[in-house]
């Protein structure tokens, strides 16, 4: 039982990571890879929507408050709408921390836009894709709102399923579209698209049809989609998506939300793009394990764990448990492993203040023990280390791993098994 809960924890923190995936979830479509994608905010997607000649609002950005009443005015619109810029989706039925419900708001007077970006700028936003404790406002978008008559979700995605690109659509799109896939699937259409062939004439106008875009609207509909397309091969995309894709009651059809993903592969030959990319909301953890090659999950218990792999990992945090401990994150050292990336490693670990013990799991396949046991000692040196750390190393070369641990005179206490770690792990906190 307490086993399985850990992993549960810990398949439930690696799916975090991947929330703002989840579209491939919600359409039941395949998920491609458990990498970080590179994921801009609505402004940033908004510019290579406009490049590709796709029909969006006119708007400014801001990071201040004046800034935002300035852009408001400039706009000389009949209509305005706030937009805070976070990376996750639902704003529209958000709440600030200063209280102030929405993410999106619409206004006549462009001389309360100030007043409204200052109950959103340094605020966070809580909406049904972030973290419980939501994520911080730093940028608004300040653009020319619409009359819109009717809402429909329209998006491109890729579907291993599908071995390609996939159209998504529903006529009834809008805040709610998880509902829509929910309650009424039949309303959510999907189309395949021949990544030889792109999207066919005949593929769009059904696309539009389905969408229940009609007469002139059918075209121009079928129009905006080839155009999304084009962009979404000219950008490398794994996600296009626009909720809502909307029609005015003037005539046209506008992509009033967007949200783009992009395939990491592709960061060589899209270097504008990933230039784009501030990691304002990564966690400052994660990324800076990122740059040493190594993956970094936080858990909410005191004990870290050092392993290679996510099959150990898991079955680390399960053993913590399985003793009556708790994993406080875990941080996967994956294969060819330098001894400056334990070091690393351990650094990231020891400046967590939850931390109360280490454990080191390591099962060397193709990792050599002895680079491992060099870089503990290392950091253990020069990190000056406080808390207890317990090792099990097994596999290559093993023998001079333990050697090289045991005659460094540091209080490492070396493990014969991966139960007999926990117990040890467990143990020293318990002291
Ligand atoms: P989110 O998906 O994060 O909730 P959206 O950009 O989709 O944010 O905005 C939420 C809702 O706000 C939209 O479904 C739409 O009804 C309305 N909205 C967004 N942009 C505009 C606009 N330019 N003009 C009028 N209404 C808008
Ligand atoms: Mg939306």
């Amino acid at each position: 039982m307490a086993a399985s809960m850990a992993s549960q924890a810990v398949v439930r923190a690696l799916r975090e990571t991947t929330s703002k995936h989840r579209l491939f979830d919600k359409f039941k479509c395949a998920r491609l890879s458990s990498r970080r994608w590179l994921n801009l905010q609505e402004y940033q997607s908004k510019k290579l929507m406009q490049e590709s000649g796709v029909t969006v609002q006119r708007f400014y950005v801001a990071d201040t408050a004046s800034e935002a009443l300035e852009a408001a005015k400039r706009l000389e619109a009949k209509e305005i709408v706030l937009k805070a810029q976070i990376l996750a989706g639902g704003r529209g039925k958000g709440l600030f921390d200063s209280g102030l419900k929405g993410g999106v708001h619409l206004t006549k007077d462009p001389s309360v836009v100030g007043e409204l970006a200052n109950k959103m700028l340094g605020f966070s936003l809580t909406t049904k894709q972030t973290p419980k404790e939501g994520v911080k406002v730093k940028t608004v978008m300040v653009a020319e709102a619409m009359d819109i008559s009717r809402e429909t979700y329209f998006a491109i995605l890729m579907d291993r399923a599908c071995n390609g690109p996939v159209m998504v659509g529903s006529p009834q799109g809008g805040v709610d579209i998880e509902e829509v896939a929910a309650t009424t699937p039949e309303l959510i259409f999907k189309e395949p698209i021949d990544i030889w062939e792109g999207v066919r004439d005949d593929q769009a106008l059904r696309m539009a049809g389905n969408l229940g875009f009609k007469g002139p609207l059918e075209s121009q509909a079928a129009d905006q989609i080839k155009r999304l397309y084009d962009l979404f091969l000219k950008v490398d995309a794994t996600q296009v998506e626009v909720n809502p894709l909307g029609e005015t009651p003037e005539g046209q059809v506008v992509c009033f939300d967007a949200k783009i993903n992009f395939d990491d592969n592709a960061e060589f030959r899209q270097k504008a793009v990933f230039a784009m990319d501030d990691m304002s909301e990564s966690d400052p953890t994660e990324t800076e394990a990122a740059k040493w090659d190594l993956k970094y999950i936080g858990l909410d218990g005191n004990i870290a764990c050092f392993v290679n792999g996510a099959g150990l990992a898991m079955a680390t945090c399960d053993i913590i448990d399985l003793h009556g401990g708790k994993p406080a994150n875990f941080l996967d050292l994956g294969g060819g492993v330098k001894e400056n990336q334990v070091y690393q490693a351990f650094k990231l670990l020891t400046a967590d203040p939850k931390v109360e013990a280490i454990l080191v799991n390591i099962f060397g396949g193709i990792v050599n023990c002895a680079i491992i046991a060099n870089g503990i000692t290392k950091a253990c040196r020069e990190l000056e280390l406080k808390v207890p750390l317990v090792v099990r190393l097994e596999g290559t070369n093993v023998q001079e791993a333990k050697r090289i641990l045991s005659e460094s005179g540091l209080p490492i206490t070396s493990a014969s098994d991966l139960d007999d770690a926990a117990k040890k792990a467990v143990a020293s906190i318990r002291k």
